[in-house]
């Protein structure tokens, strides 16, 4: 009877452990529709939203600013699916690569970047982390703070482009959080500013980032890093025996192909949609596509805008949207 406890409880701890990480969708954001899928993935870029939980979903949610956010207690959600391109890292460069965005995995934590986290939240952090490097195969050194790769164009006050633009997720750059965190290295030096690209216009967040600087050891404790090059860092081998990420929408491996929802005119033409009438007065798209008019196959083109059917506001409709659809056969 005894052996037979103890093999069930080996199993329920094996399924546990093979079950990964786990999200909720209640979150999930609606802006998922518009957005394009990713073509590489190459960063997990971690965020620190500056607000409560409640509003910091609301906003994350609102405006897919994100592929995961993580709360306080440890819930993961899922914002943009994460084989599509969410709006998270803004102006940003990672060793001359631009456009972090198109590139990268960005993850909110409700929380602010000088300030302790809960464990709670850490070790979800640190599942879902480790998770997605070795689902895409990202090394310890490419999970970057969203302070590392953000930069900011010149202006009034910095006469050149410059790093510091913001402090976002600038713990997750200590040692002892990495500790937590499981991330054994992180970059020893700032590409951008080593190659003149970019120059400091934080000393105190580039001490933290790239020096010894690091105010929760106390919370934490300490622990050592390898400083990796990281003009040198590569990708590694994907690893084919993690399961994943259950409870995620449309969770499909990076390498297969989706169909790109057309966000152009040159696109609709291109997949083969034909502009079938012009919104007037006396036409509404009720009248030109019948009850199409909602529906995700549907487009419309205003002003170079291209709106999908299913997520068009009928409050919005004006003069001059040209409707597109594809022939029926
Ligand atoms: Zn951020």
């Amino acid at each position: 009877m005894r052996r037979l406890f103890v093999s069930i409880a080996f199993v329920l701890l094996a399924a546990s452990v093979m079950a990964g990480v786990s999200v909720s969708k209640r979150y999930r954001s609606e802006r998922n529709k518009e957005r394009e899928v990713r073509k590489s993935t190459e960063f997990i870029i971690l965020h620190t939203t500056e607000a409560a939980e409640k509003s910091s979903l609301r906003h994350v949610s609102e405006r897919g600013l994100c592929h995961y956010c993580v709360t306080p207690s440890g819930a993961i959600y899922q914002i943009i699916d994460r084989h599509r391109v969410a709006f998270h890292a803004g102006c940003s460069m990672w060793n001359a690569k631009e456009e972090i965005d198109k590139h990268s995995i960005g993850i909110e934590c409700v929380g602010y970047h000088d300030k302790v986290m809960p464990r709670k939240q850490l070790n979800a952090i640190r599942d879902l982390v480790a998770e997605l490097q070795a689902i895409y195969g990202i090394p310890d050194d490419k999970v970057l703070t969203h302070s590392q790769v953000a930069f900011g164009e010149k202006n009034k006050w910095q006469k050149r482009r410059h790093r510091g633009r913001k402090r976002c997720g600038m713990l997750f750059a200590m040692p002892s959080v990495r500790g937590v965190l499981k991330l054994d290295s992180r970059p020893a030096f700032d590409p951008d500013v080593k190659a003149k690209r970019l120059i400091v216009a934080d000393k105190y967040l580039n001490s933290v980032l790239y020096g010894s600087l690091d105010t929760m050891v106390k919370t934490y404790g300490k622990a050592t890093i390898k400083k990796v090059d990281p003009t040198k860092s590569k990708l590694v081998k994907a690893d084919p025996k993690k399961k994943g990420i259950t409870g995620e929408v449309n969770s499909r491996p990076a390498s297969a192909k989706f169909k790109i929802i057309p966000q152009s005119i040159a696109e609709l033409n291109a997949q083969g949609f034909k502009a079938v009438g012009v919104v007037s007065k006396k036409k509404l798209p009720l009248n030109i596509v019948g009850k199409h008019w909602n529906s995700k196959d549907t487009y419309y083109s205003i002003r170079g805008r291209v709106i999908p059917g299913n997520i068009v506001d009928p409050k919005r409709f004006e003069e001059g949207m040209t409707i597109w659809r594809k022939p029926t056969k």
